[in-house]
């Protein structure tokens, strides 16, 4: 930093060029991100809060009213109208706060996890910050987790199980139910990671699509992570973490000595108002028919991708379930197709089991964006 500062106007030429080099939503070109445009009402509810912190919330009591609301329209949204919570940064922090209360409720010493083999890699990082020991479990051949090897790695150290509603790579959403059966009767902690779907299943459920289901309903469900900048529309970083009863926050509070809370349970200190703001302002501008039109038009334009796909002579690795399609060839590597369509400015991203081109078709994507892409598709394949 040089000591004498450089004036507004070269500050933000400078800012527009770092600017100009980023890629953008709205070009419709990134096909890989579960990030999206986020709405305009959330933007502007985002700003208006720049300033609250959560992490000291008697300063902020409007923002911790708010957060209050939305935690508890986000629990009467998954299947249980008291849980308690927070909005964080997003699904990394939220797989992490759950391991956390899962842990440290359980007392059991050389903890262990059981996640699907298709969980979010976020699960290692929890394993490692916690101590935690993974146990992987397998996929089925529609690639959701096989509850009969989740059964076969339980060990009187196993404190958590995972489900996922919405896998990272292939959106598959896990035999939930089948595993809150397992957890309740075996008293285990069931962690749902719904950070993809959480924001999508419950708006298609009973219009034409049938999902298992996945949240609060079921007894055996203890946490469910669900990122409102995902699916929700929500600037980033916004995640929200739920749980079905307070005491899984109480056994990870700690004492704050200097603030306005007496103990805090989540692991970021400071912590923004603004993600709350917007999460709030999102859901009661669009309501849950907003939402439906979001996630109905996303499914609709995976269908559009997903038949597209096929018709171009490539290779559906599953059938999509959510709006995520993957694909790959018998002529090309995943790697040539990728590349080839970076030459005509596509940002795909590839699936690891099995490898694959992973298109996840967020809002931010309209048919036209399909169609186009459909078109240059056909072209490399020539
Ligand atoms: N869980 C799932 C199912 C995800 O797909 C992701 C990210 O893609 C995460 C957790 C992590 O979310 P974040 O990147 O917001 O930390």
């Amino acid at each position: 930093m040089d000591d004498k500062g450089i004036s507004k106007n070269e500050v933000f030429e400078t800012l527009r060029n770092f600017k100009e080099q980023d890629m953008t939503h709205r070009s419709g070109k990134i096909l890989g991100s579960m990030c999206t445009c986020p709405h305009e009402v959330g933007v502007k509810a985002y700003c208006m809060f720049l300033e609250s912190n959560l992490g000291d919330p008697g300063l902020f009591q409007g923002t911790k009213t708010m957060e209050d609301e939305v935690i508890a329209m986000l629990g009467n949204l998954l299947g249980k109208n008291n849980v308690y919570g927070h909005i964080i940064t997003g699904g990394t922090e939220a797989n992490i706060m759950a391991m956390r209360a899962a842990r440290n409720s359980s007392g059991i010493k050389n903890p262990e996890i059981i996640v699907p083999k298709s969980a979010h890699f976020s699960f290692k990082k929890a394993a490692d910050m916690l101590c935690l020991k993974i146990k992987e479990a397998k996929l089925d051949d529609n690639y959701c987790v096989d509850v009969e090897s989740v059964n076969d790695l339980l060990s009187n150290h196993t404190i958590a199980v995972v489900g996922i509603a919405g896998t990272t790579e292939l959106g598959k959403v896990d035999p939930i139910e089948e595993l809150s059966n397992i957890c309740f009767e075996n008293e285990i902690f069931l962690h749902v990671d719904a950070a993809f779907g959480g924001f999508s299943i419950p708006f298609l459920n009973g219009r034409g699509y049938n999902f298992p289901k996945f949240d609060f309903s079921l007894q055996g469900v203890c946490s469910i992570t669900i990122d409102p900048h995902k699916m929700g529309l929500t600037p980033i970083p916004t995640g929200g973490i739920l749980f079905r009863d307070k005491s899984y926050l109480d056994v990870m509070s700690i004492e704050t000595p200097y603030l306005t809370e007496d103990r805090q349970s989540t692991i970021v200190g400071t912590r923004t108002g603004a993600s709350t703001a917007a999460t709030w302002a999102l859901m009661k501008y669009l309501g849950r028919n907003g939402y439906r039109k979001v996630a109905e038009r996303c499914m609709e334009h995976t269908r559009l991708l997903a038949q597209g796909v096929k018709d171009s002579g490539f290779i559906l690795v599953t059938e999509p379930q959510l709006n995520i399609v993957a694909f790959n060839s018998r002529e090309m590597t995943v790697w040539e197709i990728a590349d080839r369509l970076k030459e005509r400015g596509w940002a795909v991203s590839i699936s690891s089991y099995p490898q694959a081109i992973r298109i996840i078709v967020m809002p931010h994507l309209n048919k036209e964006h399909i169609e186009s892409f459909l078109t240059d598709l056909r072209e490399i394949r020539i």
